[in-house]
């Protein structure tokens, strides 16, 4: 298991290689950031990026999505996948968000957890990019990451949570996970990871046995 010192240092390079360490999922209020998450599972950003607006543009407050036809909303979230499941999880997180939270996507993960459509992934990202909070967003990328660097020796996703949460300082996990999710596409694929070119080699376990 890495050092404190190894991990600040990982932290450090990684900042350096990506200064902006943002989600690439486009969002103008809280809840578009919530459904666009939803809509990207099992499917790419750069696909939710190119449907949201339109869906948006037709749909364009909270009230309206809440009361949109299911079969309606299917029609603009079709080319994400799993559309039913989606279109009813976004119809009707809309209307459990009016009805039981005031229309304000809440800050605490309890209460992000009752939503229809989300699981912690989609938790830690709204309390680390909406609410500036300690933030651990476990996806793909994250824990083939974490595995191969060796911060962790699994590939359950809250098993590694827990794990990062005890390792990374809170105020900058939510951006390390950001910035995994970038080094993961730029540098460390599933396949034929660009280890040659990556700059926190040294601290990698993977690297290192190989
Ligand atoms: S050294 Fe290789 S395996 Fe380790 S993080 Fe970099 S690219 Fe990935």
């Amino acid at each position: 298991m890495p050092t404190k010192k190894v991990i600040r240092e990982i932290i450090r390079l990684l900042e350096m290689d990506y200064p902006d360490a943002k989600c690439s999922l486009d969002y103008m209020k809280d809840y578009e950031l919530l459904f666009a998450t939803r809509l990207s599972a099992q499917c790419t950003d750069e696909r939710v990026n190119k449907i949201t607006p339109a869906f948006y543009a037709a749909y364009p407050t909270l009230q309206a999505i809440a009361d949109a036809e299911i079969a309606d909303v299917e029609n603009y979230v079709h080319s994400c996948g799993f559309y039913h499941a989606k279109a009813k999880d976004i119809v009707c997180a809309a209307q459990m968000l009016i009805s039981d939270f005031g229309g304000r996507v809440p800050d605490i993960m309890e209460d992000l957890l009752k939503l229809p459509g989300v699981g912690r992934k989609t938790a830690n990202l709204i309390l680390g990019d909406i609410y500036d909070q300690p933030a651990v967003v476990v996806d793909t990328h994250c824990i083939r990451l974490a595995n191969r660097i060796g911060l962790v020796k699994t590939e359950d996703p809250v098993k590694i949570e827990t794990a990062l949460r005890k390792l990374l300082p809170p105020d900058k996990s939510s951006d390390f996970c950001h910035r995994l999710v970038l080094h993961g596409r730029a540098v460390c694929p599933a396949r034929n990871p660009k280890c040659t070119e990556c700059s926190i080699r040294a601290y990698c376990g993977y690297y290192n046995r190989h």
